[in-house]
């Protein structure tokens, strides 16, 4: 990644400094230097490139070869060589650089409280970039013509802002606009210190604010007012699923949450991702930020129009605001990005709405992390992160992955990089599909791929498969579910050979059409073998089952004892009707599938020990049984479990259901029941693993599937394994979730292609 990030002036100013001849350009497969001098300078020159180079420089490999010298005098930037097809790689936004915050702080400077500062090492790329080479008419920013002073700063290769690309100033560069339904428009001539200072006095008033953000309009309103913050719950459809929080800087952040080294490492890296935090007991926030949950979501400003927001709140209010930051769509839809969209769509949702004139070209959610033993795990990847490419250097196929349904990404390949998209949501809708097929195209362009086969999940059901399925012109490649999740985890690590894969997650669907989840498979990227499973138990109703815990856990009950047990305890969980129904379908097999789901586990031990028996999105059980394990400070032993039977062993759980069900009915605190379901599942991870190596000698060990987002169980298998002398492996770059699975689909294609042809 060298085009966009200030790589050819630093390479121009480390050429002079040695004193060396020749010229840098930005060619279509990278960056292209002439260079001449004596060869010890020009050694120390070649060391130096990649070590001295600016932050947002990646450098994949440099190819070096020898021409006859040419007397050249001097070092110089020569315009970009756009000949031939172009593959370059696109950089993500990146947070705003302190040297520009300072100008946007600093009264005498000419971009004070300018909302649009940026320079060669910060700003917008991704989400406002049209095509490659980048530069400037490649750019939304291609509107704004840049006055004399950007200008001169733009060509100066010494300056800051040297081929700034969206370079502008308050003379010539974009401007926000305020729009209150109640008062006459044309409001574009007031200083942004003035709009916001009123969005400020409207925060107060508990109003809620749709507001352009860098890749697309969040909704904003006063954390701490209860009714402000349950308003924008009912106007926006989201009943529970937790809003994210914006604060000022990490001493707010510290003051509402307990925040580790690695967390502000996080918190305050360029990426400004949402990173998830536990929430000190005294937090003065609304409860209904994250409701029943003891964690909540913070970020902190990432551009000069945040932070210029949380300047002029805190004067107006007198101390430290805490926003909601969230998204600007209606429940699951894409987030909004165009300002007359922006008032259509989300006119029911805002009071006001602050627009600004720069558009956005591609849209990109913020991102969401957590830690994990000191690791930043991703939960969500979009703004900061996407497009950054994975290397697979598993040949030059240009290949299209279409992902899974829920948290979708698709992937694309090229010259041997997988490129996943950002997070484009749930594709449910018409709108999510809308955003899938428009950030595909705009991908294709971008990096110039033209995709010769489709991989995609084998659910007949999911919109990204029947997609795929209907691209006649691409050879189709279907891939098993748990098998990307694999592939995507040894794809992130380069590895080869064969592996032992844990995959755990809510819904995958299976090569015998049912559905899978709790898998143990030993893969490599061209197949793989179902080594163990959870035993499958009956899921009641379908779809319906993942918002009904109860239903599941009705499942196990009846799994482990026959019937029901006597205990009334057992006779609340949903209505008398509705129980006796669903028990019949059990019993009967009417309506019933098979699961080896380990989501669905993770939900019928929450019915069952009485912490949740509905939910209101999936994996808010698991969730909320994580965070009740996380209170049981003493060391939880884990229960008893079975493995019976080959290929697949199944895991059998009647003992510890039994052992639940008895505690449960002995009245045992749901945190010691939670932390102790846990501690056996770490248990029989470890245990399946041991027996895989044994038999298969394998010693790396994969870990994917949504499930591996709860801390407790991934570091807890983490540890577990590791102290038993395997190699474990983790998710750092793309989400354990349905989200990265695009890019094992993606890995998984290019070695089919690359051996199989
Ligand atoms: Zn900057
Ligand atoms: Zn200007």
């Amino acid at each position: 990644m060298v085009q966009g990030v200030g790589f050819r002036p630093y390479v121009y100013n480390l050429a002079r400094r040695f004193g060396l001849a020749g010229f840098v350009l930005n060619s279509p497969r990278g960056v292209f230097i002439e260079i001449e001098g004596d060869p010890a300078t020009l050694k120390s020159f070649v060391a130096a490139l990649p070590a001295e180079a600016p932050p947002l420089v990646r450098i994949a490999e440099i190819i070096r070869s020898e021409i006859p010298v040419l007397g050249d005098a001097a070092f110089s930037i020569h315009e970009s060589d756009a000949a031939g097809s172009a593959f370059a790689l696109v950089p993500p936004d990146i947070c705003v650089c302190e040297a520009c915050l300072a100008d946007t702080r600093d009264a005498a400077n000419r971009r004070y409280d300018y909302p649009f500062t940026n320079c060669t090492n910060c700003g917008p790329r991704y989400s406002i970039i049209l095509d490659v080479p980048y530069d400037r008419p490649m750019t939304t920013m291609a509107e704004f013509a840049m006055c004399d002073n950007c200008l001169r700063e733009y060509r100066d290769p010494e300056n800051r802002r040297f081929h700034a690309q969206p370079n502008a100033c308050p003379v010539c560069g974009p401007h926000l606009e305020l729009v209150e339904p109640d008062s006459e428009r044309g409001e574009a001539h007031r200083s942004s210190r003035a709009i916001l200072s009123r969005v400020a006095e409207l925060l107060r008033e508990g109003r809620i604010v749709a507001w352009k953000g860098l890749g697309g309009y969040q909704l904003a309103c006063d954390a701490r007012q209860p009714a402000a913050v349950e308003e924008l719950r009912r106007r926006k459809h989201r009943s529970e699923k937790p809003f994210a929080i914006m604060v000022a800087d990490e001493r707010v952040a510290e003051s509402l949450c307990f925040v580790s080294a690695e967390e502000r490492a996080a918190l305050v890296s360029r990426e400004r991702p949402i990173v998830l935090l536990r929430r000190r007991p005294d937090a003065d926030l609304a409860e209904a930020v994250s409701p029943g949950n003891p964690t909540t979501g913070v970020m902190l400003p990432s551009t000069p129009m945040h932070d210029l927001l949380f300047r002029v709140v805190h004067e107006c209010w007198g101390r430290d605001p805490a926003l909601i930051m969230t998204s600007g769509n209606i429940s699951e839809e894409p987030i909004v990005i165009d300002n007359t969209e922006a008032e259509e769509r989300l006119g029911s949702v805002a009071d006001v709405f602050v627009h600004h004139n720069r558009r956005i070209h591609t849209r990109v959610d913020d991102s969401v992390v957590r830690v994990v033993s000191g690791e930043v795990v991703p939960i969500r990847r979009a703004r900061g992160y996407a497009p950054m490419p994975v290397f697979l250097g598993r040949g030059e196929a240009e290949i299209l992955a279409c992902g899974a349904q829920q948290k979708n990404t698709l992937c694309l390949t090229r010259a041997g990089f997988a490129i996943p998209s950002q997070h484009l949501g749930d594709l449910e809708n018409f709108e999510t599909l809308r955003f899938f097929e428009e950030t595909l195209e705009r991908m294709s362009r971008l990096f110039h791929v033209r995709p010769t086969a489709v991989a995609y999940d084998l659910h007949p059901g999911y919109l990204s498969t029947q997609y795929a399925l209907g691209r006649r012109d691409l050879r189709p490649i279907g891939v098993q579910h748990h098998h990307a999740h694999i592939a995507s985890c040894m794809a992130e690590h380069r590895l080869d050979g064969r592996v032992i894969g844990v995959a755990w997650d809510g819904t995958g669907f299976g090569t015998d059409s049912t559905i899978w989840g709790g898998e143990f498979l030993a893969a490599d990227y061209l197949g793989f073998e179902r080594f163990a499973r959870l035993r499958p138990v009956l899921l009641a109703g379908g779809g319906s089952g993942v918002r009904e815990p109860w239903r599941v856990a009705r499942s196990y009950l009846l799994d482990t004892f026959g019937s029901i047990p006597a205990s009334p305890v057992w006779s609340t969980m949903a209505s008398p009707d509705r129980l006796r129904i669903v028990d019949a379908m059990l019993t009967r097999h009417v309506n019933t599938i098979p699961t080896s789901s380990a989501g669905r586990l993770f939900d019928a031990v929450a019915s069952l020990i009485g912490l949740r028996h509905t939910v209101s999105f999936e994996g808010q059980a698991a969730m909320m049984l994580e965070a009740i394990a996380s209170l049981d400070s003493h060391h939880a032993d884990p229960y008893d479990f079975g493995l019976n039977g080959s290929s697949p062993i199944d895991i059998d759980l009647p003992p510890m259901i039994r052992e639940i069900v008895a505690g449960v009915e002995a009245g045992q605190p749901q945190s010691l029941l939670a932390a102790r379901f846990h501690a056996t599942l770490v248990d029989l991870v470890a245990e399946v693993c041991r027996r895989m190596r044994a038999e298969l000698q394998l010693n790396r060990v994969c870990l994917s599937g949504g499930c591996f987002q709860n801390a407790i169980l991934l570091s807890g298998c983490v540890e577990v394994l590791r102290s038993d002398g395997f190699e474990v492996f983790s998710h750092r770059e793309v989400p354990a979730n349905d989200g990265g699975i695009s890019l094992g689909q993606a890995a998984i294609a290019c070695e089919r292609l690359r051996q199989v042809g």
